[in-house]
């Protein structure tokens, strides 16, 4: 079977390598969608500090399961299925307090132990997640990203009725953004990317506004008046997205931190302190997230409009990549296929 490997940045490697043999209590899924996410990017780029090569990509992926181990139940064979991509030890403290996410053995599939970049993916049942009646292939592999805007929600608390402001509109604050609103919240999406805050606007949030040459803080007087924000979400992940946030921040309110920062931030203590602003680090998700993230999409709670830009076939990654960084300011998500 094909198998895309990478040796280490900007290198890939199309191999053939045998198609693995099911094991007890594991399922042989013949994946059918990739998509590449920011994270994949910056292992591409040789820019992700918490990883080493080399590496299988792909963690956000669905297919159909071929062969089911022994002892395995709940699944058979032509189940439409994604994949929770967190190995964690079950041991330690954090594990055992629930939050499996931060796991201090964690290997995520596809950046710390082989992903899905191949034709066939062995894993332990565990991992699947059957996609709802109706959601196809495609939307299943953003059940994974939708997860994180779940995630990322849940560590907010309940935010019904608040007011969130989501900065940046790529896939994973689209999602987010999404997902508060199905949770109940009033939420105002900025970006500096027209396009991807149509799209944002395209599944009905409630308000989307460029921020190009404008003041985060008076963007949200201007959009939810005296309440200010509850919450504010950074999906964007740069020092001005963060800074800004803190700027905004209204005394007693929460900033959640989902994206992945690539440089240290220079911030500004005592407003965080004298505002008493919750400041919370989000990392993925929990499987309880995964079903979250199915049920929505399933009941239309969350769309998936325009998230997926463009298609490659998995023997043409290295061209997925050379799209990507041609295209890096509009690229919301690329999907990878995979032809018989
Ligand atoms: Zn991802
Ligand atoms: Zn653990």
């Amino acid at each position: 079977m094909l198998q895309v490997y990478m040796p280490e940045a900007y290198k890939l490697e199309y191999r053939d390598v045998p198609k693995p043999a099911v094991e007890p209590g594991k399922v042989l899924v013949k994946i059918e969608r990739l998509g590449i996410c920011g994270s994949d990017i910056q292992v591409y780029h040789g820019k992700h500090k918490y990883m080493k090569f080399p590496v299988v990509q792909g963690h956000e992926a669905a297919g159909i399961v071929s062969e089911v181990g022994a002892g395995v139940e709940g699944i058979k064979v032509g189940d439409a299925v994604t994949f929770q991509p967190q190995v964690f030890c079950g041991e330690c403290a954090p594990c055992k307090a629930g939050h499996i996410n931060v796991c201090r053995n964690l290997k995520v599939y596809g950046v710390h132990t082989d992903g899905m970049a191949q034709e066939f993916f062995l894993v332990p049942s565990d991992k699947v997640i059957p996609l709802g009646k109706g959601t196809s292939l495609e939307d299943g592999a953003l059940i994974e990203p939708i997860a994180v805007g779940v995630g990322a929600m849940r560590r907010c608390g309940d935010v019904n009725g608040k007011n969130v402001v989501v900065i940046g509109a790529g896939p994973i604050g689209n999602f987010a953004a999404q997902v508060a609103q199905a949770r109940g919240a009033k939420v105002l999406v900025t970006d500096i990317n027209p396009k991807k805050l149509a799209l944002a606007k395209a599944v009905g949030i409630y308000a989307t506004v460029d921020s190009t040459g404008k003041v985060l803080k008076d963007i949200i007087a201007e959009v939810f008046g005296a309440q200010g924000a509850d919450i504010i979400v950074d999906c964007a992940g740069v020092p001005a997205s963060l800074t800004s946030a803190i700027q905004a921040a209204r005394p007693a309110s929460t900033i959640a931190i989902v994206a992945n920062f690539k440089v240290p931030v220079e911030i500004e203590i005592p407003l965080i302190q004298r505002q008493q602003i919750d400041v919370l680090g989000v990392m993925m998700y929990l499987k309880e997230d995964f079903h979250t993230a199915s049920k929505f999409l399933a009941e239309g709670k969350v769309k998936t409009t325009g998230i997926v830009n463009k298609h490659f076939d998995i023997k043409q990654f290295k061209e997925a990549y050379e799209y990507i960084d041609a295209n890096a300011m509009d690229v919301m998500k690329v999907m990878m296929t995979f032809s018989k």
